[in-house]
C-alpha cells in the first residue's frame, strides 16, 4: 500500500510534467488568420507563441500534479510510520501483558489471595478452588485425595 502510494506519486509527477509540456506547447500558440492585399486577398495563418499562456498552462497543469504527488508521498510516509508502530506494538504487547499480569498477581496476593501449588495460578482469597486446575484450597498441604 505504501509502495503503491509512492509509485503513484512518481507517476503523477511524470504524467503531470509530460502533460504540462504537451498542453503548454499546443495551447500556448495563438493562431491568427491574417488577410492582406487590396486587389487579391491573401489569407494566411500566423501562429504566435504566447509565452504568458504557455507558462500559465505549464504551471497550471504541473502544479496540481505536484501537490497531488506530495499528498501521496506524505500518505506513503504515514503508512510506513503506522507500519513501524504496529511492529512495535506487536513486539511489546505480550511483554506489557506479562508485566500487568505479574502486577495483578502481586495485588491479589497482597489482598490475601493464594498461589496454587499445583499449577502456579494466583487465585483470589474468596475462591476455594483454583480457577485453572480446580485444586481445592483445602487440599493445600494435604495433597490430593481424589
Ligand atoms: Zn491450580
Amino acid at each position: 500500500m505504501k509502495k503503491a502510494c509512492y509509485g503513484l506519486g512518481i507517476f503523477v509527477i511524470v504524467a503531470g510534467l509530460v502533460g504540462a509540456v504537451i498542453l503548454a506547447h499546443k495551447l500556448g500558440v495563438t493562431v491568427e488568420i491574417v488577410t492582406s492585399g487590396s486587389y487579391y486577398k491573401f489569407t494566411e495563418t500566423v501562429s504566435n507563441r504566447d509565452w504568458g499562456t504557455t507558462i500559465g498552462i505549464f504551471v497550471g497543469v504541473l502544479f496540481p500534479s505536484i501537490v497531488l504527488a506530495i499528498i501521496l508521498f506524505a500518505l506513503s510516509d504515514i503508512l510506513e510510520k503506522l507500519d513501524a508502530q504496529a511492529t512495535i506494538i506487536e513486539k511489546f504487547t505480550p511483554l506489557l501483558k506479562d508485566m500487568s499480569n505479574e502486577a495483578l498477581d502481586k495485588q491479589i496476593l497482597a489482598d490475601g489471595g493464594w498461589k496454587c501449588p499445583e499449577c502456579g495460578k494466583v487465585n483470589r482469597f474468596y475462591t476455594n478452588e483454583c480457577s485453572k486446575c480446580h485444586l481445592k484450597k483445602d487440599y493445600i498441604g494435604k495433597g490430593r485425595t481424589n
